[in-house]
């Protein structure tokens, strides 16, 4: 039988993969580099190359579009509540785990931290996040409950040990015959999230000082993890708990998966709705003070809610640079085409900012300086607020300059476009972190202080950033905002941080243009900017913005 001849494929673009994702991100080695992590470029240029490759690109894919199955049953009519991932999962998760992704900031040498350990492993969660965000769920859970773990005794001798290897061992059996550990979180139930006073779920404490829980959970991410950190109602109310998968003699802890939730995005990642029914549990800081507690852990997954955001759009604006420089309309490639490279450069701006600021946030949980514990109080809510806004509208954005191949799911743009909504919903939706940076403010003069001495140091570097600075002081001398103005108040504070760190940054012409394009639209009085992207009207220095994102 004949068969027609192929179409031609002209003017097509060739797929993006096979490149190193670190080395070709000049403004995150920079920054990996200026926030005092730069020991660890090696790796990161080793981690860059093996996540740049088709077929980290490809398990991504497969994993996304094989999403996990729950089996509640086994064929003897045994409750198993078992998980069934595609093995791109697992390869991605050994990859994360083997990179340390998961709880290596945590490790310590000589009983010292490692300097500059939460500014590497967060340039690598950035780098991970280029490729594939679902795995990313009990990575930064794990990463996150180690902060609230490592003062509790017990944990420490049994628990912590096995989150620190960098082995990654899926299998579920009691703790002391793993490899490795990952563990997950569970706050929502279904009369309220962001609202957690409302949990009613209940904890009862027995003779031997352990817990007994019932109720439930109404998002449950990552149920496979080994363990999760729980929010119940002790006498005293509002109670943090440890709840392994496991008791120690090997039986199933009283949880059980009630379902999947069938998700816009995040597809990878199995995200259940569980009752606890008598679940053991270990009480974790003080009975009473569990918000407090299982906040320590939501800190550090706000940091990364911001840096796998970062990755993100540092993917989507490289895949939207290639296309362009690729892609030919009306006889010009699109790269050459003035409206398009207003977007493009708008794009590129945004995702250099995130990536900056990503990097600083993380600086802020290296240190124990109180300057540092202040700023990271002020700038976690209100970064990971503005930047998981941006990330949806950029995703977007960037999806549209490949047209109609950006719409489909052979190209990793729309599953990116899908992906950024939950970093703004979960660990804190946008109003909520609002909320908090206007806590934070009115309780805090430390935090005040830090953030104007932080800002301070960009002073005299563009006329634009010190008329903004000088708005942002006058504004918090003043009247406090209003909940109302809450959003407001937390992106002039958030670019005022990125335009700060875009100037000091600025060593070289293409870093340089960067930050004048940042402070002419992001940081000038008119309040027109930001409806869309490469709508400023600003004149700004597009092929240099554009070669320094992504030049081939
Ligand atoms: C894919 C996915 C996985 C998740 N995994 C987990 C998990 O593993 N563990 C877990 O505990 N949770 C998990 N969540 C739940 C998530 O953290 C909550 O959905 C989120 O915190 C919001 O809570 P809610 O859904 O109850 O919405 P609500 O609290 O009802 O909020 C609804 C909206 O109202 C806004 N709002 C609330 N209060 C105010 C106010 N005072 N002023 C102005 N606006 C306000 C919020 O910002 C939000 O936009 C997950 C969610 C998703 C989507």
């Amino acid at each position: 039988m004949n068969y027609p001849a192929s179409p031609s494929a002209d003017n097509q673009t060739p797929p993006l993969t096979d490149y190193n994702l670190f080395t070709t991100d000049p403004a995150l080695q920079a920054s990996v580099e200026a926030e005092g992590a730069g020991s660890g470029a090696a790796r990161l240029a080793a981690a860059g190359a093996a996540l740049g490759t088709a077929a980290a690109f490809e398990h991504a894919r497969l994993a996304n579009r094989h999403p996990p199955i729950l089996h509640t049953f086994n064929v003897r009519g045994e409750r198993i509540d078992a998980i069934e991932f595609h093995p791109s999962w697992h390869v991605l998760m050994q990859g994360i785990v083997t990179r340390g992704y998961h709880s290596e900031p945590w490790t310590t040498v000589n009983g010292q931290a490692i300097r500059g350990a939460h500014v590497a492993r967060a340039a690598g969660y950035l780098l991970q996040a280029q490729v594939e965000c679902g795995t990313l769920c009990p990575t930064t859970m794990t990463y996150g409950a180690v902060a609230a773990m490592r003062r509790d005794a017990w944990l420490t001798s049994d628990w912590v040990p096995k989150l620190l290897t960098h082995e990654y061992d899926p299998q579920d059996i009691p703790i002391g015959e793993k490899r490795g550990a990952l563990i997950g979180m569970g706050m929502t139930e279904k009369q309220g999230g962001s609202d957690v006073r409302a949990n009613t779920t209940k904890a009862v404490r027995s003779s031997d000082g352990s817990y007994r829980i019932s109720g439930h959970k109404w998002f449950f991410s990552a149920p496979q993890c080994d363990a999760h950190l729980v929010l119940a109602q002790s006498e005293r109310g509002l109670s943090c708990f440890f709840m392994p998968r496991r008791l120690p003699d090997g039986s199933r802890n009283g949880i059980f998966i009630q379902r999947l939730k069938d998700k816009l995005g995040n597809r990878s990642n199995a995200s259940s709705e569980v009752e606890f029914v008598d679940a053991w549990g270990h009480l974790l800081g003080e009975d009473g003070r569990g918000i407090p507690t299982i906040l320590e852990m939501g800190t550090y997954t706000r940091l990364d809610c911001v840096t796998g955001t970062a990755g993100m759009m540092r993917q989507a604006i490289v895949q939207a640079v290639h296309h362009a420089r690729h892609r030919r309309a009306f006889g010009l490639p699109l790269i050459d085409q003035p409206l398009m490279q207003s977007v493009l450069a708008d794009l590129a701006i945004e995702s250099e900012a995130a990536t900056l600021l990503a990097m600083r946030l993380a600086r802020a949980f290296d240190s124990d300086a109180d300057s540092e514990i202040a700023l990271r109080r002020a700038l976690t809510s209100a970064a990971k607020f503005w930047v998981c806004k941006r990330g949806c509208e950029l995703a977007a954005e960037a999806m549209e300059v490949l047209g109609g191949n950006g719409y489909t799911e052979e190209m990793p743009l729309a599953r990116m476009a899908r992906e950024m909504p939950v970093n703004s919903i979960w660990e804190g939706s946008g109003n909520i972190m609002c909320l908090d940076v206007l806590r934070t403010f009115a309780k805090s003069s430390v935090s005040r202080d830090a953030v104007l001495h932080e800002l301070q140091l960009a002073l005299g570097l563009h006329r634009n950033f010190d008329a903004a600075f000088e708005r942002f002081a006058a504004q918090l001398a003043g009247t406090p905002p209003t909940e109302a103005h809450a959003r407001r108040f937390a992106q002039n504070f958030v670019t005022l941080m990125q335009g700060s760190l875009l100037l000091a940054a600025a060593a070289n012409p293409g870093a340089s243009s960067v930050a004048d394009a940042f402070c002419a639209t992001r940081l000038s009085a008119d309040a027109g900017w930001g409806a869309v992207f490469g709508a400023s009207g600003a004149a700004i220095d597009a092929a240099m913005i554009l070669d320094r994102a992504w030049s081939e």
